[in-house]
């Protein structure tokens, strides 16, 4: 797995990391065992080239890659920082070459080679880059991976630049494109129709090795594949560990969340706060018996903790455990009495009920019950 959460992710509008931030965020990857990190575009100048020879001065033992257009000066940027990798790019798409680059496709062929034949001189591992891959003429395509290979890439990076693959297009694709060029393929994909992690997944069962991610998919627009969301993917449908210490996700996660500017929202698959927090009865009752019937993998496989939350869809099974962390132990009857004032209370809060709340709630319940000797039993639960 190749992370780019240094590169395409603080290019994402409006995103910045300072140096500090940069280096951390290189440890807290190399920790976890990620193979490769693309850390930043060295021909910025300043600030990023020195922040990347820090980085290349950490002795980390994952591979640092330098991002370069296909040029001799950004190369030498790159080399300059002390990175073992660099990723050579430049459009292959018509409409690229056209509007972007006012080029021809013969130009572009003859830049990468030129780039990563200097590139490959001086010894450092190369992905080359089809920027707009996914819109680019099939044909031209594989003449450019065929010139890539041969002028000394070791791999091509593919990439979904403004996210139009869908997964069964992409499997095609990929497939093609391997078969016809013995390439080593890295998926690179956009998540501007949600579809971001599918298609990586979709590359790699179609034969990619490698697949770059960001970190809650932070990237330019709607993002990347999330880094979380592949590797669990791979592990848990794919079958495919990737050695890696997935415990540390939600740091991470969090981590660049913050550093970005962003908050994790609760939904967010794999590490988001909602991920183990359940609520409603049959649910809870269920996750409780047996955490499988409701959970694919375990909170602490990434760093996570499981939460029963009270709130309006909540059972008494779910309240008796709930209460059983204050110290409390209701009895089944205890708890069924007090659901429809539980539930009365959410509803009225529009929320679930925080424990302060709950204990109230008990109080009152037990104030009620002994004190004034309501019979509970006669009372509706309707709601
Ligand atoms: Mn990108």
């Amino acid at each position: 797995m190749v992370d780019t959460t240094l590169r395409d992710g603080e290019q994402t509008a409006g995103v910045v990391f300072s140096n500090q931030e940069k280096i951390r965020i290189a440890r807290m990857l190399d920790e976890i065992g990620i193979h490769q990190a693309e850390v930043g575009i060295p021909v910025m100048g300043g600030n990023e080239k020195a922040v990347l020879k820090k980085i290349a001065a950490q002795g980390l033992s994952i591979s640092l890659m330098a991002w370069n257009r296909a040029n001799i000066e950004d190369i030498n940027h790159s080399l300059d920082c002390g990175v073992d990798a660099v990723a050579i790019s430049i459009s292959t798409s018509d409409i690229h070459i056209q509007y972007k680059l006012q080029s021809s496709r013969e130009e572009v062929l003859e830049k990468m080679v030129k780039a990563t034949e200097y590139a490959k001189k001086h010894g450092v591992y190369i992905s080359v880059n089809a920027e707009d891959a996914s819109r680019t003429d099939y044909d031209f395509l594989v003449k450019f991976a065929r010139a890539a290979k041969e002028a000394g890439a070791d791999r091509l990076r593919y990439c979904d630049t403004v996210g139009v693959l869908e997964p069964f297009m992409t499997f095609e694709i990929i497939s093609g494109l391997i078969e016809d060029t013995g390439v080593d393929v890295e998926m690179h994909t956009h998540n501007d129709f949600g579809m971001a992690t599918a298609n990586s997944l979709a590359g790699i069962k179609a034969g990619a090795r490698y697949v770059g991610c960001t970190i809650n998919g932070l990237g330019e627009r709607a993002g990347n594949a999330a880094l979380e969301e592949v590797a669990m993917a791979l592990k848990f449908l794919f079958n495919k560990d990737q050695d890696i210490d997935t415990k540390l996700f939600r740091e991470i996660s969090e981590y660049v969340a913050r550093a970005s500017g962003r908050i994790l929202p609760p939904g967010k698959p794999i590490v988001g706060d909602n991920m183990f927090r359940h609520e409603s009865g049959i649910h809870a009752a269920g996750v409780i018996q047996y955490p499988g019937t409701y959970e694919v993998f375990s909170p602490e496989d990434v760093g996570l903790e499981r939460q029963i939350v009270i709130g309006k869809h909540s059972g008494s099974k779910a309240l008796i455990l709930k209460f059983k962390e204050f110290g409390i132990s209701l009895s089944s009857d205890e708890a069924t009495e007090m659901l429809p004032m539980v539930r009365r209370t959410t509803v009225e809060m529009k929320r679930p009920l925080f424990d302060k709340e709950l204990i109230y709630i008990y109080e009152d319940y037990m104030h009620k019950k002994y004190e004034k000797g309501i019979d509970y039993s006669t009372v509706s639960t309707e709601q």
